[in-house]
């Protein structure tokens, strides 16, 4: 005889928890099982890890230069071992929060690998779930290509540089999409070489023209060395050999070249949500696709943010001003150093660009100390259709970012 649950979950990342806990919330009752550890990728591997070694990172570079705004620092060091140790001490603990939540929640977590026999029926661990419905959300895992697969020691996927014991020299980062981008941020600030090579013939090939473009310039501040519109041909005995002819010998290669969703066989009735689907591989669109599915809140696919984070961060949401045909919308753009608060952060660099059609903002794309915090404020606009006009009512604290959406307004 099995067990009997309302909704069984495969995988425990933010999809996973999410309509877990949602459909706790209803009172159903629920079974997740998570082969690995609680909280998935985005807590273990992903989200999480990399921006507490990022938070490490941009307090060192901010603590070199800071002479200027009279705070001395001298010798100014880091141990990356501690770095590495405070980011294990906090994913722990957020695991632990969340493990303890889910028992609250009388979610029953069951640690083994799952299998669904059927429509409505689980196997795990020698033991038969029998749901009324079965979610998958068991994620994706890094995507590699023939030739650079993968050895955990010269050629590293995002999993494996979580567990450098020490920083490279140097390294090559293949893929400039935000795993990439923020990879080359974190390695750079700690002094190691960075080369990023990237097929399209842009950055972040996915963003908005003028960010990739602000994206080159970030690099060379930093001392990122890349190449755009050039591939990796081969890597043999160390060698990595570029399409361009360009031979580099870095001491270790990063492979960031996106992420492939588990394999999982489609069976009718059984849902899938997050990064499994293999469309936009974000823990909120994630999250966001659970709520759809068990509270029935749709949202829209088209307005889900971006953002990559370190210094000065990058996010944008909506149309792209290469997805929009020339005359039919308004740009207003702001230079960050426009902000008094900016120069008061001694965080200059940027600038936020806001587009609009028919009076309303259809796309905006921001570099910027505190952009994820500005794109949301955007979002709102957005998604709820509030007009220019009426966004030109509202009034902005001073001195924030904030002040330079406001300023936008006036020139759409
Ligand atoms: C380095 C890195 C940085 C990232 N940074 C960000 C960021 O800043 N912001 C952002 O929004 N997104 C970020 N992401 C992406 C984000 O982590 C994913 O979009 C998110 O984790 C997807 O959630 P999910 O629940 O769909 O899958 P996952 O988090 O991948 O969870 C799936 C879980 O299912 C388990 N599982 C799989 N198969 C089975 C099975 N058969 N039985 C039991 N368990 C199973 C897996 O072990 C895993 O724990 C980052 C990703 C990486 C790799």
């Amino acid at each position: 005889m099995g067990q009997n649950y309302d909704i069984g979950i495969i995988g425990s990342g933010p999809a996973g928890y999410t309509a877990a806990f949602h459909a706790a919330v209803k009172g159903l009752s629920v079974v997740m099982f998570e082969k690995d550890k609680v909280g998935g990728v985005c807590l273990n591997k992903g989200c999480i890890p990399t921006k507490a070694i990022l938070h490490s990172a941009e307090i060192y570079e901010e603590l070199k230069s800071c002479e200027s705004i009279g705070i001395c620092a001298e010798n100014v060091t880091f141990d990356f071992s501690k770095i590495m140790e405070h980011k294990n001490q906090i994913v722990e603990k957020l695991r632990k929060n969340l493990e303890l939540s889910l028992k609250n929640a009388k979610v029953n977590v069951v640690k083994a690998e799952a299998k669904i026999i059927s429509k409505n029926r689980i196997e795990a661990a020698d033991e038969i779930y029998e749901c009324g419905e079965i979610i998958v959300a068991s994620g994706a895992a890094p995507r590699s290509f023939k030739g650079i697969e993968a050895d955990g020691k010269f050629i590293l996927t995002s999993d494996d540089v979580l567990n450098l014991e020490k920083l490279p020299k140097s390294i090559l980062i293949v893929g400039s999409g935000a795993i990439g981008v923020e990879w080359a941020r974190i390695f750079a600030a700690f002094g190691v070489e960075v080369t990023v090579v990237e097929l399209a013939e842009k950055l972040l090939p996915l963003a908005d023209v003028e960010v990739s473009k602000r994206v080159e310039r970030i690099f060379k501040t930093k001392k990122i060395k890349f190449f755009t519109g050039v591939g990796v041909e081969k890597i043999d005995d160390k060698k990595v050999i570029l399409t361009n002819g360009e031979i580099l010998q870095p001491e270790c290669v990063l492979v960031a070249i996106g992420r492939k969703a588990c394999e999982v066989s489609k069976i009718d009735g059984v849902t899938f949500i997050g990064d499994v689907c293999g469309a936009i591989q974000l823990a909120h669109f994630a999250s966001k696709q659970a709520i759809e599915h068990i509270d029935k809140i749709p949202f829209d696919k088209n307005l889900v943010p971006s953002v990559i984070y370190g210094n000065p961060e990058i996010a944008w949401v909506g149309k792209r001003e290469q997805d929009l045909a020339e005359g039919t919308y308004k740009k207003a753009s702001l230079l960050i150093s426009a902000l008094g608060k900016s120069h008061c952060d001694n965080s200059t660099d940027g600038f936020i660009k806001i587009l609009s059609q028919n009076d309303k903002i259809v796309g905006a794309h921001i570099v910027s100390k505190e952009a994820s915090a500005l794109i949301q404020e955007i979002l709102i606009a957005i998604q709820n259709n509030i007009s220019v006009s009426r966004l030109k009512e509202i009034c902005f604290a001073h001195p924030t970012y904030s002040e330079g959406i406001y300023e936008c307004l006036f020139k759409l």
